[in-house]
């Protein structure tokens, strides 16, 4: 009889890979941070015996939801300016915001924030682009959640960085305290073609290269962008990205809602990450991303939420229900993403862009238990046939009830157990009190 730490029954479990399976009464056995065993229910109990052995009669599991995309800390800037195009929006309204009042206190309490809402919907690691990464990665660290944190490049001086100089200290030496954290990643994150200039990119390139993280960053996010780099650069913003070195295998390109057969092409011969941020780019009327066109191209496409100021909230369920359906509108075809399609997307795809696919995005022996539980015992799933499609179609976050990441019960039974909801949501609304009347 084999020992080990926990036992998870489940009626259905969808490991992602292999792609579309479903098996029902299976059971997941988890010793320390890794997953040892996935069998039918029947058999387990005659090969393994584990300190805690839960069953979940009603629910699936599924693997840690990844959101490719977000800027956690902007949580508290939830709803402070809707209905405007990406520009204004930034211009007026986001980057005032934040010479404001971004600080190390204000990430830190938006970062639980973010980690509170992404919990309770399923999420286990996201890629954080925000400044003070130092204050994000203790607060994602604490709790125990999974992150890349974006060491934030931009030619505009903020509070984070006044120089250039600053900018790539300041980023070394995160990336340097994290190299080996069990939790937490680094990646490079230059802001935007229209916030870096060509000198910082030519860095970053071959810094990157050196100390081996990815290197992520908003691209063709909306017409102006394309505009303007064909007026001040002469080219499109992925051709010159390309010519700066900036595009390959652990480049992650956000957005993308701009694209002309010649940029998926290249973007698919130089293997770059796609991230599709659905619900942002209706919102700021960015523009649609060719989902079905990049898929054909055989590019790795990754889903997210972007942040909580343009989306507005955090909810991996929900994107992936408006990334399953607008995809088949802009394709004009009904098959061009289905719930099995997108569930990949929201996964391994992101854990793939991320460099961490050896270590999360599917149930699969010897990656990390990040693991999601839904409950589908909900009038909303009923009658249910099929798992995936309820799950993508019909379900809500609510209805997540169970989260592990890295063996560690983070949810149980919708109770938050390394972040205090009361605190934090206290500390939101202080911050609404500063933030909407001074
Ligand atoms: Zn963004």
């Amino acid at each position: 009889m084999k020992q080990a730490d926990q036992i998870i029954h489940a009626r259905w479990i969808v490991p992602v890979v292999p792609y579309q399976t479903v098996l029902e009464n299976h059971a997941l056995v988890i010793q320390r941070e890794q997953i040892v065993a996935l069998l039918p229910s029947s058999e387990v109990n005659s090969s393994y015996q584990a300190k805690t052995t839960q069953t979940l009669a009603d629910h699936v599991l599924i693997p840690g939801l990844i959101n490719a995309h977000s800027h956690t800390a902007m949580t508290l800037l939830r709803g402070l300016a809707d209905d405007l195009p990406l520009m204004r929006w930034l211009n007026d309204y986001i980057w005032p915001a934040e010479d404001k009042w971004v600080s190390e206190a204000f990430v830190a309490d938006g970062t639980d924030l973010a980690i509170a809402e992404m919990l309770l919907s399923g999420t286990t690691c996201v890629n954080d682009m925000y400044f003070n990464p130092d204050i994000a990665a203790e607060r994602f660290a604490k709790a125990g959640f999974r992150a890349t944190v974006g060491l934030v490049i931009s030619d505009n001086p903020t509070a984070w960085a006044r120089s250039q100089d600053e900018y790539f200290a300041k980023a070394l030496d995160v990336a340097e305290q994290y190299k080996s954290h069990p939790l937490i990643n680094t990646a490079f994150a230059p802001h935007a073609p229209y916030t870096v200039s060509d000198k910082p990119f030519r860095r970053i390139a071959t810094l990157a290269e050196q100390i081996q993280i990815p290197i992520h960053v908003h691209v063709h996010e909306s017409e102006d962008e394309i505009t303007g780099s064909l007026k001040h650069y002469g080219v499109r913003p992925i051709e010159r990205l390309k010519n700066l070195g900036i595009l390959g295998p652990s480049t992650i390109a956000v957005h993308l809602t701009q694209l002309n057969d010649e940029d998926i092409a290249t973007l698919a011969k130089y293997a770059v990450n796609a991230v599709h941020c659905p619900e942002s780019n209706l919102k700021l009327a960015s523009g649609f991303s060719p989902v079905k066109k990049m898929l054909n191209a055989g590019i790795n496409i990754a889903l997210g939420t972007d942040g909580a100021a343009s989306n507005n909230d955090l909810d991996m369920l929900g994107e992936m229900k408006t990334a399953a359906l607008l995809a088949k509108a802009v394709a004009h075809d009904a098959a061009a993403v289905s719930a099995h399609r997108v569930l990949q997307m929201a996964t391994i795809n992101g854990a793939k862009a991320l460099g961490l696919a050896n270590e999360t995005g599917s149930l699969e022996v010897g990656k990390k238990a990040d693991i999601v539980a839904v409950n589908m015992n909900d009038v909303s799933c009923q009658p249910l046939d099929n798992p995936v499609s309820q799950l993508i179609y019909s379900s809500s976050r609510n209805q997540v009830s169970d989260v592990w990441i890295a063996g560690n019960h983070l949810l149980n039974e919708r109770q938050l157990t390394t972040v205090d909801v009361a605190s934090t949501i206290e500390k939101a609304k202080n911050w609404r009190k500063r933030i909407h009347h001074e």
